[in-house]
């Protein structure tokens, strides 16, 4: 078995931008702008915020952080996205999910410039995804792709399942394995909670990617052996022997099937890294465009 290490190849990737920016700076080019929103004050969220956050200061990138209170409203939500979709200054920009209860997540999606939608969630660039345009990609399933491409694992004609169909990495995941390209060129199953025998069809995969946020469900019968693995699930559990109380678990039981596959992600440190160089790239993708 070997590792897809993500953390190893997110930090290959942020030396990789680390240089571009030196470069665009020494050209007296416009240094990447990253942006995030947070509503509230959930603790998971706020992490995953301020992770971005530092990772653009690791590259060189300017960033700005927007942290509003849980009661902002809707119209006070749009009003700022309509600032930054103004804001030269800024080239791409993230709405951390989930957003509170009475405010309306769609119709905030639909309302960032898709030029400026780095996370890849509005229609625009998932209908160009679908479509092979040019685009930004979501982070989540853009990592993966980047994970696979670096570790040369061979896609064409093999047997994908993707468990989970949510709109941020079940369902493009699975568009992406399909696509006339590398990575690609799979034979995809997507399968969710209410497809039938998930054990007998996870079992036939060669290329398994999950992200369903149940932790260790995916037990070793569930696994090809020789099988690589892809997991993207990352939830708490209570951990008494951790000071903080828990542990982060994915959804395979790594334990179990570590032993018979040929590659696997670790959690963490295995997409949750990839995810944040991918939002990275696509903020270089974004001051870029503006180039030309
Ligand atoms: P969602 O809750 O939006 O979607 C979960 C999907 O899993 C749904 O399609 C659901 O099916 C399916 N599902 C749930 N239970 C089962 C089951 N028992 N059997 C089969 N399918 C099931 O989750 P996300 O896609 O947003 O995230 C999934 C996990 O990945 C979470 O742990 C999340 O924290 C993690 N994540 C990690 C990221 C990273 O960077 N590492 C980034 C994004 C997510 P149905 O549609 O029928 O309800």
């Amino acid at each position: 078995m070997q590792l897809l290490d993500g953390l190893l190849v997110s930090k290959t990737i942020k030396q990789e931008l680390t240089e571009k920016v030196a470069i665009r700076k020494s050209l007296g080019k416009k240094v990447p702008h990253l942006a995030a929103i947070i509503v509230g004050n959930d603790g998971a969220s706020m992490t995953y915020v301020a992770s971005k956050v530092k990772s653009c200061e690791e590259v060189g990138y300017d960033s700005t952080l927007i942290q509003l209170p849980s009661e902002t409203t809707e119209a006070e939500l749009l009003q700022k996205i309509h600032h930054l979709n103004q804001d030269d200054a800024v080239d791409g920009y993230i709405v951390q999910l989930p957003l509170p209860k009475h405010i309306n997540e769609h119709k905030v999606l639909m309302a960032v410039d898709y030029r400026k939608d780095v996370d890849g969630f509005h229609p625009e660039n998932v209908g160009r995804m679908a479509l092979g345009l040019p685009c930004f990609l979501p982070a989540t399933p853009a990592g993966i792709l980047e994970l696979l491409k670096r570790y040369n694992i061979e896609t064409e004609g093999k047997n994908c399942v993707v468990v989970g169909r949510s709109h941020i990495v079940g369902m493009p995941m699975g568009l992406l394995m399909q696509r006339n390209d590398y990575p690609g060129n799979a034979t995809v199953t997507v399968v969710h909670s209410k497809t039938k025998d998930i054990e007998k069809i996870c079992s036939q995969a060669d290329i398994l990617i999950v992200a369903i946020g149940k932790p260790l469900m995916i037990t070793k019968e569930m696994v090809k052996p020789g099988a690589v693995v892809v997991d993207v699930g990352i939830t708490r559990i209570e951990d008494s022997t951790k000071n903080s109380g828990f542990r982060l678990a994915g959804d395979v039981d790594f334990q179990q099937v570590a032993d018979q596959v040929s590659f696997i992600t670790p959690v963490p440190g295995g997409v949750g890294p990839m995810t944040i160089a991918s939002l990275l790239v696509n903020t270089f993708i974004a001051v870029e465009r503006k180039d030309v």
